[in-house]
């Protein structure tokens, strides 16, 4: 896998483009327990974000009934085209971000670091049983990070209300090529059973996370603007406000629960729409 990976590198003269994070995994063992980790068979259609030079697609191929593969980078794409004979993998040439998503339920990718944070939050509003995924070490300890934990933020509330999500292992940068800056993870997400998941008003989430360290009442405060309220508004609205619930609690430790509870205190005083 290694020996075809750099033959392909050379054959082709690549440069690894650092803008859309080209890190390629260059041991096989850690393909292997990702695709373990799938539980794929047969039945299963993965999606996988940036084949890169197809060393997962192939692992994925010979395990899961279908593989759509979105890959942004043109010059891979050809590669891929050429080069691989895979009678079950479609490569979708294209941006994960944008391009339509064709109906999966599972997700098997080795990430481009930049778009960690939007492709999570597309991924969480699609219908899937499990996904594994590796990401920069620092994104994925925030994924799993729980309230009151230094490292808890917007995307770990986030997480937590939609999904089940598992830190499993830490990857050296010694495991691609090019070596990257930075370690990585691999993270585990399941979505909760759709009556346990918590659908939350993301400028309130976005207001008030913007202060994780304030309470919840300092952080509106500091926030108002965000929610549509100017100083006097929200002075009119400080002595209702201060009857929220959860108002002396730093944002820091508020469950998705406890988010939800602000958010219906306020939409019941009028504050937010
Ligand atoms: N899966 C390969 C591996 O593990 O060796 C490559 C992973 S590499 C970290 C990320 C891949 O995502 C690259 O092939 C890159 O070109 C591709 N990529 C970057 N941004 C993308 C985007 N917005 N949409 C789809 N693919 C993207």
């Amino acid at each position: 896998m290694r020996e075809r990976l750099f033959s392909l590198i050379s054959k082709y003269n690549l440069k690894a483009s650092s803008d859309l994070g080209q890190n390629f995994l260059v041991v096989p063992d850690i393909i292997e327990r990702n695709v373990e980790r799938a539980g794929l068979n047969k039945d299963d259609t993965v999606l996988e974000v940036g084949p890169g030079l197809g060393v997962l697609t192939d692992a994925l191929s010979k395990r899961a009934g279908k593989v759509y593969a979105i890959e942004k980078d043109p010059r891979l794409v050809e590669i891929l085209r050429k080069e691989y004979d895979w009678p079950n993998v479609e490569i979708i040439e294209g941006d994960a971000l944008r391009v339509e998503f064709p109906e999966f339920n599972k997700i098997v990718s080795n990430l481009p670091y930049q778009i960690s944070s939007p492709i999570t939050f597309r991924f969480l509003r699609y219908e899937f049983e499990r996904a594994v995924l590796i990401y920069q070490l620092e994104f994925a300890q925030r994924m799993v990070a729980e309230p009151g934990d230094k490292n808890y933020s917007r995307l770990s509330l986030m997480v937590r209300a939609k999904a089940y999500a598992e830190l499993v292992e830490r990857i050296g940068r010694g495991a691609f090529w090019p070596r990257p800056k930075v370690d990585s993870a691999v993270v585990v997400l399941e979505p909760k059973p759709k009556d346990e998941r918590i659908e939350l008003n993301e400028d309130l989430v976005r207001a008030l996370f913007q202060h994780r360290r304030s309470t919840v009442l300092a952080a509106l405060k500091k926030s108002h603007h965000m929610l549509g309220l100017d100083k006097d508004e929200f002075k009119r609205a400080r002595d209702v406000l201060s009857t929220m619930p959860h108002a002396k609690k730093r944002v820091f430790q508020l469950t998705p629960m406890e988010v939800k509870d602000i958010e219906e205190f306020l939409v019941a005083e009028k504050i937010l729409g």
